[in-house]
């Protein structure tokens, strides 16, 4: 939240809402952290944990069996700097996975917002239940906000998840979503720069010989589902936080 919204601060703290927030030093004034909600929720309304979160044992276990049981599943593990420790579903049967969502929405009539929201992968019900905020902020293209400071507290919260919360929970982020300008925000090359022969991080597509504008099931792009660790990482561009965390490797977006 921009540091200027002191009555916005305040109608929410009446609501409660500010035990929930943490103030982070920068432009970017507060921060949602995962591990805050996921305390709260597991501790106060475990009904809401177990739905929302998909906070159950027997589900969790099926989902780390099935996501393992494939060819890309294991390479998947293999990439993870969590999983590829090698844990059995049946060790990540109270770990919870976790997707991030990075997008820009209409502010005003000239003006846009940036969202950050997390859920959980097994996580059932409206998106208001589920899709948890963790920071927001109004873009200013003249101006850009410096949001390195939060995008490093909220990968530093993920961390953490990962060693534990609550009683006997952890969560692990599996992976991020995002539109296209957002993968390229993040780090993925920029395919409408007509000069710039890498198009993909993730495929060997290109404007001639394995064509990009194939959308056939067997296209040849497809194969394999996605380039070695180092080409991806070559094929990568700027500096974004979430690029330069340990997160960042082919199958997280
Ligand atoms: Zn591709």
């Amino acid at each position: 939240m921009g540091s200027n919204n002191e009555l916005e601060i305040n109608l929410l703290g009446t609501l409660g809402f500010n035990n929930l927030l943490e103030p982070i030093p920068g432009q970017v004034s507060h921060i949602i952290l995962p591990s805050t909600m996921l305390n709260w929720l597991s501790r106060d309304i475990p009904g809401k944990f177990k739905l929302c979160m998909g906070a159950d044992p027997d589900r969790l276990r099926r989902f780390w069996a099935d996501l393992f049981s494939s060819s890309v599943g294991q390479e998947f593990r293999n990439a993870h700097p969590f999983l590829s420790s090698g844990q059995s579903p049946e060790q990540l049967q109270r770990c919870i996975p976790i997707t991030i969502h990075e997008d820009a929405a209409p502010y005003s009539k000239r003006r846009s917002v940036t969202t950050v929201s997390w859920h959980s992968v097994l996580g059932e019900g409206s998106d208001w239940e589920t899709r948890i905020m963790a920071m927001t902020w109004v873009s200013d293209t003249d101006n850009p906000l410096d949001v390195t400071h939060c995008w490093h507290r909220l990968l530093q919260d993920f961390e953490q998840l990962e060693n534990g919360f609550g009683d006997g929970w952890s969560a692990t982020l599996l992976w991020g979503i995002g539109d296209l300008e957002q993968t390229v925000k993040w780090g993925a090359p920029d395919f409408r720069v007509a000069g710039d022969t890498v198009l993909c991080p993730w495929c060997n597509a290109n404007r001639t010989t394995v064509p990009f504008t194939d959308l056939r099931p067997d296209a040849l792009f497809r194969d394999p589902p996605w380039l070695p660790e180092d080409n991806f990482q070559a094929n990568c561009r700027g500096n974004h936080p979430l690029r330069q965390s340990r997160y960042w490797n082919a199958p997280l977006v």
